[in-house]
């Protein structure tokens, strides 16, 4: 997601672009793999930002709930990365290096008409997620 369309997002929901939560963007757009928030913490007292942990625990479950940043739960560790699509995605996650992938293609529709088959529900959203091996941690086998 780029500073244009984050600007936009917060502009359109009538949110206030704090410097915090601009950092905080900034910090996760130039990350490669996903942080957590005392990582985020770390890096941006690193360069003299110093951020509360609450605080930026606060904007990213803004941004989560925006559906800017993914949010990737292991055991007692979780991480966030920015996302770079605006629109409806889904994400693979490599279990060995924690490198996220973004799957751009969303083939569930069989599968929610078989949900409100069996439930009566009327299915408006969902999340999947993938895990897996990346290709620098697992070649594929020839
Ligand atoms: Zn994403
Ligand atoms: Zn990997
Ligand atoms: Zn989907």
């Amino acid at each position: 997601m780029n500073t244009g369309l984050f600007k936009r997002l917060f502009k359109d929901k009538n949110l206030r672009m704090s410097h915090p939560r601009f950092l905080i963007y900034q910090e996760l757009l130039g990350a490669q793999n996903p942080l957590s928030p005392q990582e985020l913490y770390q890096s941006l007292l690193k360069k003299r930002r110093k951020i509360g942990l609450t605080s930026i625990y606060r904007s990213l479950d803004l941004f989560e709930s925006l559906n800017m940043v993914f949010k990737i739960i292991n055991g007692s560790s979780v991480k966030y990365k920015l996302c770079e699509l605006k629109d409806h995605h889904h994400h693979i996650i490599c279990r060995s290096c924690g490198h996220v992938g973004v799957l751009n293609f969303c083939d569930i529709s069989s599968w929610s008409k078989k949900v409100t088959e069996s439930t009566g529900y009327q299915v408006v959203d969902h999340q999947l997620n993938f895990y897996g091996f990346c290709k620098k941690c697992k070649p594929l086998q020839k």
